[in-house]
């Protein structure tokens, strides 16, 4: 992945690029971005970047044997790290303890098809729908046997985390001796969607660097992310009307489409819904010029700023929290998102 192939976030290109010339790129760099913005594009360039054999002008030379190698995704100083759990793809050994490399070609595939991937997205692609993908201590394991190892061919061995947050304890501890002392000339590049629950330990190990939102151009340029996120808003923006109408009925159709969503979505789209309420209380709160507002949405977030009690944020963040919870230990989905609309629909 060239620099010139990541849409978007070109302040931020100039800056990495920067760093890597001066030699002052930090071993740990946490990508963090709400929604798919192109935070794995991003750590891929710059993986691509520093091993490239003749980089200039900011940019990889995109044509030696590194860049080939990194461009397919096949280097072998390039290791992935992605949350994953017992597929039926899997044999009965490997479903024990599963690890990111039982799935590396499937996901190689999906990242080369379409860099701009979710979590929902991983989950179909290595088949563990519906379920949660954890990064486990037997992955940290395998990771630090890899590392310990000589990089082969690269000037770095580089480590691209996809969702730390999704890391146990167990697997935090492992890691952290890794991130704290790291093997020479390893770069670990973290792509989070919730860098808030990240073990706080591994967060503070790392340098943070929050991704912009794209506008809608650049979502439509990036493909799959924009075919997915009007479904989410749709679903919101139909909430926000049956609520400020105090229309209990209007809300059925609401949650009966949540409810029957997967569950990485039904968090996606908490995740989403709590995106969007921070926008409108930061425009209510005379904070507009903090909420990034895109165009599409600007008119509809002040609308809603000036309709909404003042205590309804703190009520929706409260639920919103309580929704993932509850789809995370897997309480009846039905029962979860009637009450968060019934109790959105009463603090509107
Ligand atoms: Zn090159």
């Amino acid at each position: 992945m060239l620099f010139s192939q990541v849409i978007g976030n070109e302040p931020l290109k100039a800056l990495i690029t920067q760093m890597v010339d001066n030699d002052r790129l930090p071993h740990a760099i946490l990508f963090s971005e709400d929604g798919s913005w192109g935070a794995m594009a991003m750590a891929l360039a710059v993986a691509t970047y520093v091993n490239c054999e003749h980089p200039s002008g900011g940019e990889s030379c995109g044509v030696c044997d590194s860049c080939h190698k990194y461009g397919k995704l096949i280097h072998p100083d390039l290791h992935f790290v992605f949350p994953v759990a017992a597929s039926k793809s899997l044999s009965e050994s490997e479903k024990k303890a599963p690890i990111s490399d039982y799935f590396l070609e499937s996901f190689r595939q999906m990242v080369l098809t379409n860099p701009y991937f979710g979590e929902e997205d991983l989950y179909d692609t290595i088949e563990i729908d519906n379920k949660n993908g954890i990064i486990s201590a037997s992955e940290a394991k395998r990771l630090f046997e890899k590392l310990s190892l000589r990089a082969f061919e690269g000037r770095y061995k580089t480590v691209i985390i996809y969702l730390p947050e999704k890391m146990n304890q167990d697997a935090a501890n492992k890691l952290l001796k890794l991130l704290e002392e790291p093997p020479a000339g390893t770069l670990f590049l973290l792509v989070s969607h919730a860098p808030e629950r990240i073990i706080s330990t591994i967060r503070s190990r790392c340098q943070h660097i929050r991704l912009m939102p794209l506008s809608k151009e650049e979502r439509e340029a990036a493909g799959i992310y924009a075919r997915v996120k009007p479904e989410y808003r749709e679903l919101l923006l139909q909430l926000f009307n049956a609520g400020t109408a105090k229309s209990v009925i209007d809300t059925f159709p609401v949650w009966e489409a949540l409810s029957e969503m997967g569950r990485e979505r039904q968090k996606e789209w908490c995740f989403y819904a709590e995106g969007f309420i921070r926008k409108i209380y930061m425009t209510a709160s005379s904070l507009e010029n903090l909420a990034e507002l895109d165009a599409e949405d600007a008119g509809t977030v002040r609308d809603l700023a000036a309709k909404l009690k003042p205590g309804f944020y703190e009520t929706a963040f409260k639920a919103l929290e309580g929704a993932i919870a509850s789809v995370e230990s897997n309480v009846n989905p039905k029962l979860t998102f009637c009450n968060l609309c019934n109790i959105l629909l009463l603090s509107m």
